[in-house]
């Protein structure tokens, strides 16, 4: 379901565009449509008070909590059960952040990512996304949204732009705290300047070698990683927020010095960090994760190059977390 259908039960319950923006408040803010009513606008008409307790429990169920999975960073995987049944993840991050999931499955099909196995399922819907939003924010406070979870942005992009576009005007989220992540596709840097809410940007890199990138990202748009720091540069200089570079640290792929010279090549200078996040190892992948030593050695020396660089933790990662391995485990009866 899109935000627009939304709009359209609204209005045709008689919602004038002032009413339609108090109650989509309200929905993404997690409050209930009763509360504060003080200015004129927020007296609603009568068809549109006697229909809302319906929307309200429809809109409940684009986004059901199945499961929780709390780890001891802080951090709580979400199972989130959709209105059709199917699940996704989403992430309780430490410090009021949520990472929320774009898509069932994925089409690029990284090849060290348990989602990417499954190849594209369907598109989830900008109120689908939203919904993700207002489930957490009935568990806790969250004052940023990282799309990171299972699916690639760019591959919906309609619908995450309208999401982003609710959440930064009447969910209350900062523009910069609204972080839209993606693989590299010139759709993200031709649509994401024009919007009314720009968000910050991550963006995957995980080699400077273009043809490692295509072997590990193999439905990836063939982006050269040059071309992609470009790009991502001009984009941070025209909003102001630093690019969030993510390299996920293979042991033995993207780890040695050839690469450490290429990232310092590409980003040194650059208005970015980098974000090495050692691998979460997962069954029946044939990817190895660095020891937490050599991570921190390599960030390091990278550091010292004169590249901003911040090792990570992958939230939740001591629950199964790698992004799809949740719902892999609840697919396969293991996580209720
Ligand atoms: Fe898709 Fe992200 Fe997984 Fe790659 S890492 S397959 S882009 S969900």
């Amino acid at each position: 379901m899109r935000l627009a259908d939304l709009r359209d039960h609204l209005r045709a319950l008689g919602a004038k565009p002032a009413h339609e923006r108090r109650v989509l408040r309200l929905w993404a803010n997690a409050l209930p449509q009763s509360s504060g009513r003080r200015r004129p606008e927020d007296f609603l008409p009568q068809a549109l008070r006697d229909g809302l307790p319906a929307l309200e429990a429809e809109w409940a169920g684009l986004a059901r909590l199945q499961s929780e999975h709390p780890a001891d960073d802080g951090s709580a995987r979400l199972l989130v059960t959709l209105a059709d049944g199917q699940t996704v993840e989403s992430v309780l991050l430490p410090r009021d952040g949520l990472c929320v999931s774009t898509q069932l499955g994925c089409a690029v099909g990284c090849l060290f990512c348990m989602t990417g196995r499954s190849g594209l399922l369907r598109q989830l819907g900008s109120a689908e996304i939203v919904a993700q939003v207002v489930l957490a924010r009935r568990m806790r406070r969250v004052h940023k949204v990282v799309f990171m979870g299972m699916g690639e942005p760019a591959h919906n992009l309609d619908n995450v732009l309208e999401a982003i576009e609710l959440l930064g005007q009447e969910g209350g989220i900062g523009h910069k705290n609204l972080v839209f992540s993606t693989v590299g596709d010139p759709r993200v840097f031709e649509r994401l300047p024009l919007g009314v809410v720009k968000p910050a940007l991550a963006l995957s890199l995980h080699t400077t070698k273009p043809e490692l990138r295509a072997k590990l990202l193999p439905r990836a748009p063939s982006f050269d990683p040059a071309e992609l720091v470009e790009a991502g540069e001009r984009y941070a200089r025209a909003t102001g927020y630093p690019i969030q570079y993510q390299w996920t640290l293979l042991e033995g792929i993207n780890d040695g010095d050839d690469e450490l010279d290429g990232i310092v090549r590409l980003l040194a200078g650059k208005y970015g960090v980098l974000n090495m996040i050692p691998y979460n190892q997962v069954d029946g992948l044939d990817f190895r994760r660095p020891s937490w030593e050599r991570a921190a050695d390599i960030a390091r020396r990278l550091h010292r190059r004169g590249v901003l660089t911040k090792l990570r933790h992958s939230a939740g990662q001591e629950v199964d977390g790698g992004c799809g391995q949740l719902r892999a485990r609840a697919l396969d009866g293991s996580a209720a």
